[in-house]
């Protein structure tokens, strides 16, 4: 892939003048202001409009400094006014504007803002009490859909962990009468999108019962004491509902290790009230507590302990099967007519690494696709830009490239495209474009044939070579003093396969089975360099074989990168047709049939 990267840039950086560095104010976040207001530590703020915040802190820190800065947005000095008078906070606020006309204006506008700011205030309080409906609450279903296993495809394993508890939640008193331990709380680790929010919510259709749903940002950073206010609210309310599914989003948030330095104190205390809470309730309350997380490693380890959330669900991104299943069931959950050319299966397999949400979100770009052609219905072609669209961008309609730069682009993809057939046999040529799309101005889709769990080493030293063909096409063609900054992102990708087969895989030249990883230990710094040397080996060797590929086949080199610019979109099997009919016979795996 070409990348557009703004290399020139950064040479613009201006370097900022070191003066008065000792005694420059204390820069906090709104979020931070507020918190050190509830917490007492800020003795008065002073206001201008269009500036940032002043204040001085009760007390100097550590390097002597009392006055603070604050950015804030325009609209934040309201909730600031109100908070800097709520009765048991008591900073002292002062404007101070450049001239004494503004000065009258923004007085009113200060008084104004701190009426409205205090009844604000007040109710923000007053829901967080837990009288108002703060969170999400009740059957937590779509009117007139009940959200259930079926609306879930794929995630078998974490479905069947899921399913025990459906039975206790629907007859918690049985299971507890018969002496049963019953689960409390389960959680769910995954990469975002991947339905772990779609689980909960149908574990609770399935039981027929409640859903609350709250997300840790919810609770954090809170004014003193309405974290916890809210934790106990939220319990209150499922308790007081007769039972049913909390549902704690990004509990990381929430319950990342208690007393981390970079950690809200406040947290400290709201996770606290969780935990209480988690304990708090018998077994026969019918509540089960379902909490997500994208790393269960960052969570506070009481969290985790017996009693609490002591299932965990790990929720994976889809395999390719499951992929077409995800797609299979939304695009009928939708009703979409699709032409007899969609192939969800084909369309799975391009999709190498993208969740159920990402999944959705492709449909629902064919959709619209559809509609906007006038189509009547959802066709291959609409599928086909889609996933374009979401992977790389819209196509950038006006974007000028000179003819120079597309004669440029459309070497380096057909290095792209050549490199990948010769280099990596295994994975057919999907399609290769020089449209420039988001930040791409080109690029060759390879289609990972089946997937793969385990990687060979000649596989992986392929997809170095396949990365480096943009650079290396470039440079054949051009020179070594005319390369570009184009292949920044396939260096990036070259220099991690190879740090990772000498860092982690043990398959370094010279360094061999030894590995790096910072939890076994330290290695030499001998160790270190030679580690270096074998990933700048790696990429050195790989390199050179693609040059050496590309004088062999220059002829069809040329013919691909001549055929880009005339069609700018080739498929693969187009592109294979080109590189025959310029004499390369060199071919080890023909373009295979689309299913
Ligand atoms: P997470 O909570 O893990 O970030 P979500 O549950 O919010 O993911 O997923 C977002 C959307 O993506 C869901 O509402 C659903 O439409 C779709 N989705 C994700 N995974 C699946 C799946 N396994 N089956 C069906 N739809 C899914
Ligand atoms: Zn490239
Ligand atoms: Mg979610």
């Amino acid at each position: 892939m070409l990348v557009v990267v703004a290399v020139l840039a950064v040479t613009a950086r201006i370097h900022p003048s070191r003066t008065n560095a000792a005694e420059a104010p204390i820069s906090l976040r709104y979020s931070e202001l507020l918190s050190a207001m509830a917490a007492h530590e800020v003795d008065s703020i002073e206001m201008k409009p269009g500036e940032a915040l002043r204040g001085w802190l009760a007390k100097p820190n550590a390097a002597g400094v009392r006055e603070i800065r604050v950015e804030y947005a325009s609209g934040a000095g309201t909730a600031l006014v109100a908070a800097a008078t709520a009765a048991d906070v008591g900073v002292a606020f002062a404007a101070t504007p450049p001239d004494r006309a503004q000065l009258v204006t923004l007085l009113v506008t200060l008084l104004m803002a701190a009426g409205v700011g205090f009844v604000l205030y007040a109710q923000f309080v007053r829901s967080s009490s837990g009288t108002g409906g703060d969170f999400e609450v009740g059957s937590g279903q779509t009117p007139g859909h009940r959200t259930t296993f079926a609306d879930v495809a794929g995630n078998a394993a974490a479905l069947a962990d899921l399913r025990e508890v459906v039975d206790f939640l629907r007859d918690s008193k049985r299971f507890v009468g018969m002496g049963a331990t019953v689960p409390k709380g389960i959680l769910l680790e995954g990469p975002p999108g991947t339905g772990k929010t779609l689980m909960a919510r149908a574990l609770a259709g399935e039981a027929g019962t409640n859903f609350f749903a709250m997300s840790g940002p919810d609770f954090s950073g809170m004014f003193v004491g309405v974290g916890t206010m809210r934790v106990k609210a939220l319990f209150r309310k499922a308790r007081k509902a007769g039972g049913g599914v909390i549902f704690i989003d990004e509990i990381d948030s929430l319950g990342g290790r208690r007393g981390r330095t970079n950690g809200h104190p406040e947290d400290d205390r709201t996770l606290n009230q969780f935990l209480v809470e988690l304990d708090g309730f018998s077994g026969s309350a019918g509540i089960v507590v379902v909490a997500a997380t994208n790393r269960a490693s960052d969570l506070d380890p009481a969290l985790l302990r017996k009693g609490r959330f002591d299932r965990s669900v790990t929720v994976a991104l889809p395999s390719v099967g499951e992929r077409t299943e995800i797609l299979a069931l939304h695009a009928s959950k939708r009703r979409m007519p699709l032409a007899a050319d969609v192939e969800m299966g084909r369309m799975a397999r391009l999709m190498p690494g993208a969740s159920g949400a990402d999944l959705e979100g492709l449909l629902n770009e064919a959709a619209l696709l559809a509609v906007k052609t006038g189509a009547s219905s959802v066709a291959w072609s609409h599928m086909e830009e889609a996933r374009d669209r979401v992977l790389l961008g819209r196509a950038r309609e006006g974007f000028v490239v000179s003819r120079v730069e597309q004669r440029l682009v459309a070497l380096h993809e057909a290095g792209h495209a050549l490199a990948g057939l010769v280099f990596c046999p295994t994975d057919p040529l999907h399609k290769v474009t020089i449209q420039p799309r988001g930040a791409a101005m080109g690029v060759a889709f390879f289609q990972p044939d089946a997937e793969l769990h385990l990687h060979a080493r000649h596989y992986l030293e392929g997809q170095v070579r396949k990365a480096l063909g943009g650079r290396a096409a470039e440079e054949l063609v051009y020179g070594s003093a005319a390369v570009t900054s184009g292949a920044s992102s396939d260096l990036q990708q070259a220099t991690r396969i190879a740090k990772q087969m000498v860092y982690k895989l043990g398959m370094g030249r010279t360094t061999g089975l030894m590995t790096f990883d910072p939890d076994s230990g330290p290695v030499s710094g001998a160790m270190h360099a030679n580690m270096d040397a074998d990933v700048g080996a790696i990429l050195a060797s790989g390199y050179d074989d693609v040059l050496q590929c590309f004088r062999e086949h220059r002829t069809a080199l040329d013919a691909l990168a001549d055929a880009l610019l005339e069609q700018e979109t080739l498929a693969g099997d187009e592109a294979l047709r080109v590189l025959r009919a310029a004499g390369m016979t060199l071919m080890p795996r023909d373009a295979r049939p689309a299913a």
